[in-house]
């Protein structure tokens, strides 16, 4: 029997449909529901337990951080904070810089908005650099301001007006972006890989047109790394793919492996546009979280978790391409969509796998995203392929 009452979340708002499942426990790639039944996590909490559920060494750094200091404000100095955000600057490798800690990736992305604005220097009378251009199929958060960075029109419409000074243009199309600059344009704000938006990878030489008009025209160019960042493509970053230096990089979801912890980083040119006084949070670099995010690294690096990203992501793209019922697969690493056959519904098929035991998500009407822990083993993959597949072949609508 399930612990779970019927009517037990009458108390939360219904910001999400009616969850088909309630999870109590987890361990490395696995999760157990409350009535004990065991699934492979092929979706990491949306991209976060990048490590897998309870790792030992992040449990035990943020159970010795909780004895010992949780919080004091930023106005006095702690630890861990400043080594992570090092760490973090010498793992994005594009020049010295500075970190600005954050509770989510929504407020990384409004720092970055922020420190953009700062830098362009002020608007009178209208007249002045504030805009920041980004992508049509992107996302960027869901507070007011990254809600309209969001190139999902759709979404802005209950919430007008959203704050002033965003402009999308079309995804992987770099003349499109030239022709949207005008003297009001201060950054351009894009994602290595759209995760939301279908797991959409930046097409060859597109990174660097960016970069190209970025320098042209003196723009700041601001990578979204808050899904694809640290080491789930198969780089520390995903810009790393491209062989482009970005001027301000924002992270979250894996940096805490599911302790809230965000981070922007600028370089250090942009970085002190910002004095006392211009940006500030209460929790933000705490050292409960920094503490999970600095156990997050030193494991990740131990275990070079780009390179087991990549290797598994293979793998796991290889074995998908070979699934009856999936007709392409695409992504970096392991962040991977399998688009399904035409007829199966995305949505049908992540319920039937559910019902097998795989968690994954229906990131499109027609695709489902798998985002494993970065430390999955071959086995763990080999399984959760068995169960899409019996998962696919149950599926109204499909021949597999
Ligand atoms: C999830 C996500 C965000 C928002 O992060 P929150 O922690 O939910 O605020 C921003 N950008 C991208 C690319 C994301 O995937």
């Amino acid at each position: 029997m399930s612990d779970a009452a019927p009517g037990y979340r009458a108390h939360l708002m219904s910001t999400y449909p009616e969850p088909p499942v309630t999870f109590v426990r987890g361990s490395g790639a696995h999760l157990f529901d409350d009535d004990g039944k065991e699934y492979l996590d092929f979706l990491s909490g949306l991209a976060v337990t990048s490590l897998g559920h309870a790792h030992p060494t992040v449990a035990a750094a943020i159970c010795e951080q909780a004895t010992t200091l949780l919080h004091t404000s930023n106005l006095y100095g702690t630890r861990p904070g400043p080594e992570v955000a090092a760490t973090l600057d010498r793992l994005i490798d594009a020049g010295p810089g500075k970190v600005f800690f954050t509770n989510s990736g929504a407020e990384a992305n409004e720092c970055a908005i922020k420190l953009a604005r700062k830098w362009a220097g002020p608007v009178v009378g209208g007249q002045g650099r504030y805009v920041v251009i980004s992508a049509f199929g992107s996302f960027h958060g869901r507070t007011l301001a990254t809600l309209h960075a969001t190139g999902q029109p759709a979404k802005h419409e209950p919430f007008q007006p959203l704050p002033e000074g965003f402009r999308h243009v079309a995804w992987n199309d770099a003349a499109a972006l030239e022709a949207a600059i005008d003297p009001s344009v201060a950054a351009v704000l894009i994602e290595p890989l759209q995760g939301e938006g279908g797991v959409n990878p930046a097409g060859p030489g597109y990174f660097a047109a960016v970069r190209r008009l970025c320098d042209e025209r003196d723009l700041l160019m601001i990578v979204d790394e808050v899904q694809a960042g640290l080491g789930r493509t198969g780089r520390w970053f995903g810009f790393q793919h491209y062989d482009v230096q970005p001027d301000i990089v924002t992270m979250a979801k894996a940096l805490g492996n599911g302790m809230p912890i965000g981070a922007c980083w600028a370089r250090d040119e942009v970085a002190a546009s910002f004095v006392p006084g211009d940006h500030g949070t209460t929790y933000g670099g705490q050292p409960l979280a920094a503490s999970a995010a600095k156990a997050v690294l030193a494991v990740m690096e131990a275990e070079d978790a780009p390179a087991r990203a990549e290797k598994a992501g293979a793998h796991l793209a290889s074995a998908l391409r070979q699934l009856p019922g999936v007709a392409s697969v695409r992504g970096l690493g392991l962040l991977l969509a399998a688009e399904l056959d035409p007829g199966l519904d995305a949505r049908a098929v992540a319920a039937a796998a559910l019902g097998e035991g795989l968690v994954v998500n229906p990131v499109t009407a027609t695709s489902l995203r798998l985002a494993p822990s970065l430390l999955v083993s071959a086995d763990e993959i080999d399984e959760a392929i068995r169960r899409l597949g019996r998962a696919l072949a149950a599926t109204p609508g499909s021949d597999a």
